[in-house]
């Protein structure tokens, strides 16, 4: 059963290549299932029982279901981010090598492992704003060849490189376009080509370079599996399995994937928007609720902040905390950190563990080494804007960054049951001020 849930993950990321395609993948499977898609620009109509979504700048998405016994609801969360380090191509962006080689002028996007990039095929997706009459159309891309190469320097003209290597992103990793000088419009010819519009009706794109490797299935016993972009497409993957599996009559069960965590979340689509407060604010109104009956939700709400985790790496182990470190397929990552980078604390710690129990799924710890600045995630940005208690969890993968990252065969399954669990649960606070969990 694994198995083909992992090959089902990796189909998915495979037409995932953006943060744009990842939230017309989940898109397609929401409709799939009914989903109703709304719009911030126009009125919500919301009933019971009904199952609706909601993108922002076509690169973070929203879903949800309403039960059909709200008096006093709450929200279930989970949520996971839809975009991963990347190169992005400048607006101008043909350089000519001495009239032999077109190359194209790109910039970082969230902090890759350069190194990754080199020698392998690539390619350019994203989104083109194509003007039809007087609207401006928005056209996804996904050149769906081996197009560009990032080529490594010989270690005849570099003897250091096994020994020191800095790479410097203006400089090292520019791709080869063509091995001629191109015309000056040569990219936006290939563009509006490969979309079939005319070139001068192209007027934006936000394009990025892409790894055309293959996902792949390996180890002694087919235990690991590769791709790029894992992180965090299998969390945003698996807890939109979860989510569609999970039945619950009194709370309103939300999945979230946000755009921009590599670079921080402080945009009009990130984790730190004012996206998941506004969606929560309108499903509130629509359903005929009051501000009161608002807070009282939130009070009584969860979310799931889903995002990969580091694995011991085997030629590494040093590098993770004693006792505190996980391995792939042996179930959902749970993250806490003192200074609150992960959200989780005692209490949504202890609910999730509930949740996992019933589920049958495994769960192990994860903290950083105490001299160790770990990476933060979406959690903790998320909270600024709606405060509901929240566990930061993941799945344990390998490589976090590179073009082409390693996870466990068996974790997305894991974390399919375990999402499908917390959102079939009842979680309120009671007078007593401690929470009840029941199915
Ligand atoms: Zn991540």
């Amino acid at each position: 059963m694994y198995r083909e849930i992992a090959q089902e993950l990796v189909s998915f990321i495979k037409n995932s290549p953006t943060p744009f395609h990842a939230v017309e993948s989940i898109s397609g499977i929401l409709e799939g299932e009914g989903f109703q898609r709304l719009k911030e620009g126009a009125a919500w109509d919301i009933k019971p029982g009904g199952r609706y979504y909601v993108t922002r700048n076509a690169s973070s998405i929203l879903a949800f279901k309403t039960g059909t016994q709200l008096e006093n609801y709450s929200f279930h969360i989970a949520a996971s981010h839809s975009d991963s380090p990347a190169f992005k191509v400048k607006e101008n962006a043909q350089i000519d090598v001495k009239g032999k080689y077109t190359v194209l002028n790109t910039e970082g996007y969230g902090g890759m492992i350069c190194s990754t990039w080199f020698d392998r095929p690539l390619s350019l997706a994203g989104r083109v704003i194509v003007k039809e009459g007087n609207s401006l159309v928005t056209r996804l891309l996904n050149i769906d060849r081996d197009l560009l190469m990032i080529p490594s320097l010989a270690i005849h003209m570099n003897r250091e490189v096994n020994e020191k290597q800095s790479l410097n992103k203006q400089k090292d990793m520019l791709p080869v376009f063509s091995g001629r000088k191109m015309d000056a419009d040569a990219l936006k010819t290939l563009v509006a080509d490969e979309l079939k519009v005319e070139a001068e009706r192209i007027y934006g794109a936000d394009l990025y370079l892409y790894n055309r490797a293959e996902p792949s299935v390996w180890g002694a016993e087919g235990e690991f599996i590769s791709s790029p972009r894992l992180d965090d497409l299998e969390c945003a993957y698996a807890s939109l399995q979860g989510f569609l599996r999970g039945e619950n009559r009194g709370s309103v069960s939300v999945y979230a994937c946000f755009d921009n965590e590599e670079v921080g979340s402080q945009t009009k689509q990130g984790a730190a928007s004012t996206f998941l407060c506004d969606a929560l604010t309108r499903i509130n109104t629509a359903l005929g609720k009051t501000s009161e009956d608002l807070s009282r939700a939130l009070a009584s709400s969860f979310m799931l902040s889903c995002d990969n985790a580091h694995a011991v790496h085997p030629n590494y182990p040093e590098k993770t905390d004693v006792n505190n470190c996980v391995y792939m397929n042996e179930g959902i990552v749970i993250k806490s950190h003192a200074g609150q980078k992960y959200t989780s604390d005692a209490l949504s710690i202890a609910l999730f563990k509930i949740i996992c129990e019933k589920a049958g799924v495994p769960v192990q710890f994860f903290a950083n080494r105490s001299d160790m600045n770990g990476g933060s995630t979406l959690g903790n940005i998320a909270m600024s804007q709606v405060s509901v208690n929240t566990v930061d969890i993941g799945l344990a993968q390998l490589a976090m960054h590179s073009s082409y990252e390693t996870a466990g065969i068996k974790d997305a399954a894991y974390l399919i049951r375990a999402a499908e669990a917390f959102y079939n649960s009842h979680i309120c606070e009671t007078d007593a001020g401690v929470y009840e969990i029941e199915k």
